[in-house]
């Protein structure tokens, strides 16, 4: 166990190297308390600020935390959580790395504490995926839409790069966002797992914190009412055509989409609402909503801003309240604070009713 492996825990090596020793994570977990609120820290610290904290100075603690911590994400429970802490080791990473290249002259391996970008190329087996050319990089375009798959804005969309001979140019920066999302799909990889039982009841205490934290926090969606007569205009619009059956491009089907899950549609629901036109594709809708809601992919994704909505041309109709507003949500949390409860018709109980 070395200081490498413990700076990057998700490295196959530091996996070996915890598998090598022989040790016993039962007897960690039960013996170990360092390793067990290192690792608690971790889940906590990934959870409220988006990254992991600081590093232990024994790199045994802090390479044994990690997965403790893993275990512990699987005893909360909570697809949020795992998405949460996948993102944020994914980000200290992504830290720790963009350090490691700038420590050198050229983005080459460095001392033992450190990752070169080759090691990280290999370690993702993206070698052969990933060339240098004129202070750039030219990216395969299947590992490009692989790890591009959850970046959402305009620059990551195969439209807008000059894809040649099968490679996407990407910027060194660009290149370690990828890498990120790399790290992020494998410290996501595996989560939840069953946790085997003495190891459970040796930190239940530790998860029901974890569980309180995310209780708190209170991830879930606030709002859970659906009025579209309220709706911002642009959204309106947008249902509006789907209704009628008309062909809408990605972003728009993204952008209205996103919106029905953020106000706490599920997905049975949005294809309901959608079908007042036979030909809206529910095969389609079911695919695209349980995407964006998290349900199929590591992200739960937001409506895009009003300056998104504008680039893309799907704002329209604007009204008094959108000159004050600089998002979709907020222009809906706005509408139904000034309406009067005993107003509010929620479309689904609407429809609940004449189903009876
Ligand atoms: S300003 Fe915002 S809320 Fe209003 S229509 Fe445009 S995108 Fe929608």
């Amino acid at each position: 166990m070395n200081r490498l492996h413990a700076r990057y825990p998700f490295l196959e090596a530091a996996r070996e190297a915890v598998a090598t020793q022989a040790v016993d994570l039962a007897t960690v977990v039960a013996e170990d308390r360092a390793v067990v609120d290192r690792a608690r820290e971790r889940v906590v610290r990934a959870l409220e600020d988006g990254e992991v904290g600081d590093p232990r100075r024994d790199p045994r603690t802090e390479l044994l935390s990690y997965p403790v911590a893993r275990v512990l994400v699987s005893l909360a429970g909570e697809r949020v959580l795992v998405r949460r802490y996948a993102r944020a080791e994914a980000a200290t990473a992504h830290e720790r790395f963009t350090a490691d290249f700038a420590d050198t002259t050229e983005l080459k391996s460095v001392e033992t504490t450190g990752v070169g970008l080759d090691d990280l190329l290999a370690e993702f087996d993206l070698t052969g995926a990933v060339r240098e050319v004129d202070g750039g990089y030219r990216v395969g375009v299947g590992a490009y839409l692989r790890l591009s798959a959850d970046l959402w804005g305009d620059e990551w969309r195969l439209v807008n790069r000059a894809l040649a001979d099968g490679e996407v140019p990407v910027e060194e920066g660009e290149l370690l966002t990828l890498l990120r999302e790399a790290v992020r799909e494998r410290v996501a990889d595996g989560l939840p797992f069953d946790v085997p039982e003495p190891i459970a009841a040796a930190l239940e205490d530790d998860a029901e914190e974890i569980r309180e934290r995310l209780a708190d926090l209170d991830l879930t969606r606030e709002i859970d009412t659906v009025v579209p007569e309220l709706f911002p205009p642009c959204m309106k619009a947008l249902l509006d055509s789907i209704q009628r059956g008309e062909h809408l491009p990605h972003h728009s089907r993204f952008a209205i989409t996103a919106f029905l899950a953020s106000i706490g549609m599920e997905t049975d629901e949005i294809v309901e609402l959608y079908r007042v036109n036979s030909s809206f594709g529910e095969e389609m809708t079911r695919y695209q909503t349980d995407h964006i809601r998290g349900e199929t992919s590591p992200t739960e994704y937001s409506p895009p801003s009003c300056a998104t909505m504008q680039s893309y041309g799907d704002c329209v109709n604007k009204d008094d309240l959108c000159e004050r507003i600089p998002h979709p949500m907020a222009y809906y949390e706005k509408r139904l604070d000034d309406a009067d409860e005993d107003d509010l018709d929620d479309w689904r109980e609407a429809v609940a009713d004449d189903e009876t």
